[in-house]
């Protein structure tokens, strides 16, 4: 079963978000995404947004939706 959310680069950070992405598996950039942190942030795309650090809250959130983290 697919994860219901998506990892989505945003303003410095990795964040995960359960919106539906508009068309093909990113979002373009400057979409308004809700994230898992509660954050309501503007999508990213470019080659080093890929490369920032996860956000940690966003981490956490995901984690437990994926089943791998049961605490
Ligand atoms: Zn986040």
């Amino acid at each position: 079963m697919p994860h219901p959310f998506h990892w989505v680069p945003a303003e410095g950070a990795r964040h995960a978000t359960c919106d539906v992405r508009p068309c093909g598996c990113r979002f373009p950039v400057g979409t308004r995404v809700t994230t898992l942190c509660g954050a309501q942030v503007v999508a990213d795309d470019g080659d080093l947004a890929w490369l920032w650090g996860t956000c940690p809250a966003c981490n956490a959130v995901a984690r437990r939706l994926a089943g791998v983290d049961r605490a």
